[in-house]
């Protein structure tokens, strides 16, 4: 399909839009839109959080009765059905809009291409596929959460240049530089939860917080089997952030207590196992999880279909030792031709550091 590269610039501001929003929308997407009427911009909208209008709704307020005849953009595929709101698809046609430019089709297959159906039918002329890789990309998260019916996971981690993420004595603070931080504080904005295991906890004693970022602050999840952690610790300072411990049935009762007076959610799951946790963030609708974790727990993750995308930030650093760690556990795999060949690899410079993003 060729598209005028007026269609294009145009997706390309829904798509900045909708990320204003990043990080708040779930269980929903990343949804924005602008109205053009004679080649100029005459209203924008984006879907800001679940229980709010969608973003076509915002943008024909803004426009208000110049939205007659107009083409409206948006990177999603119009709603046709009553969720939480009224079909959208209902007021572009009560709007009287001429025509409707869409980035993706909406990828639940129980209603896919009935908003553009509804649209045609009452004499709007519909396109679709205006920049469809980025709007697909944008919201990669909530179409995985709703193809495959769990959360989209992403196992981040730094490591130096020969492939280690701590020293022998465990010490790891820090792998990349500042400007690398930077980013990963802006990834957990994006994302819906945070995951680590109860050594990372134990030895690094994180926040897991975005920081300076501005953007929410992801659930905090720990996952601990025997549930041996401090009684103190960044993680059970609930104020900012809400945190959830994930351990076995019946394990260290006391801390329990303690942590469940200080706010923080403790779940009893036993087997404890990274897809029972994702089907759990699964059933509160979170899209995206971005796993922080060691190399045992980043592995059981990976062998159990929970990580869909890595990335991996490089720093031109040596420190050897034999026995310091690496980002990856046992998977099992005995030759090299059985390694996992990552797709879709892009890499990206970040002051020192490399950071390599790439698809399970
Ligand atoms: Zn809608």
């Amino acid at each position: 399909m060729n598209h005028d590269n007026f269609d294009q610039q145009m997706m390309q501001r829904c798509l900045t839009l909708a990320r204003q929003a990043l990080g708040r929308t779930s269980p929903n997407p990343l949804v924005g839109s602008v109205i053009v009427k004679n080649g100029a911009i005459i209203g924008e909208g984006f879907h800001p959080k679940a229980g709010e209008p969608h973003a076509e709704i915002f943008a024909l307020r803004q426009a208000g009765e110049n939205a007659t005849g107009a083409t409206v953009y948006v990177n999603l595929e119009p709603c046709n059905h009553y969720g939480r709101t009224p079909p959208c698809t209902e007021a572009l046609l009560a709007a009287k809009v001429a025509k409707v430019v869409v980035g993706m089709i909406d990828p639940n297959p129980l209603v896919s291409g009935q908003g553009m159906e509804k649209l045609r039918q009452n004499g709007v002329e519909v396109i679709v596929g205006v920049e469809e890789a980025a709007c697909c990309q944008l919201n990669e998260g909530f179409i995985h959460r709703i193809v495959h019916k769990q959360p989209f996971g992403i196992l981040k981690y730094a490591m130096t240049l020969d492939g280690k993420i701590a020293t022998t004595t465990g010490h790891s603070a820090w792998v990349t530089g500042p400007a690398s931080r930077q980013v990963v504080h802006e990834l957990r904005a994006a994302c819906d939860a945070v995951i680590v295991g109860g050594n990372t906890v134990r030895r690094d004693n994180p926040h897991l917080t975005t920081h300076q970022v501005s953007g929410p602050n992801p659930l905090r999840v720990v996952m601990t089997r025997n549930l041996h952690l401090p009684s103190e610790a960044h993680l059970w300072d609930t104020e900012g952030a809400p945190t959830v411990v994930f351990t076995e049935w019946g394990k260290n009762i006391p801390l329990q207590e303690k942590l469940r007076n200080k706010g923080v959610e403790v779940i009893e799951l036993t087997p404890l196992t990274p897809a029972e946790v994702m089907q759990v963030l699964y059933e509160r609708e979170l899209s995206t999880v971005l796993w922080e974790c060691g190399g045992t727990l980043g592995a059981q993750a990976i062998a159990q279909g929970c990580i869909q995308k890595i990335l991996a930030f490089i720093a031109p650093k040596i420190i050897g030792g034999v026995l310091s760690p690496s980002p990856m556990g046992d998977l099992g795999l005995e030759k090299m031709t059985d390694a996992l060949l990552l797709k879709n690899i892009s890499l990206r410079h970040i002051d020192e550091d490399i950071l390599i993003e790439g698809y399970l």
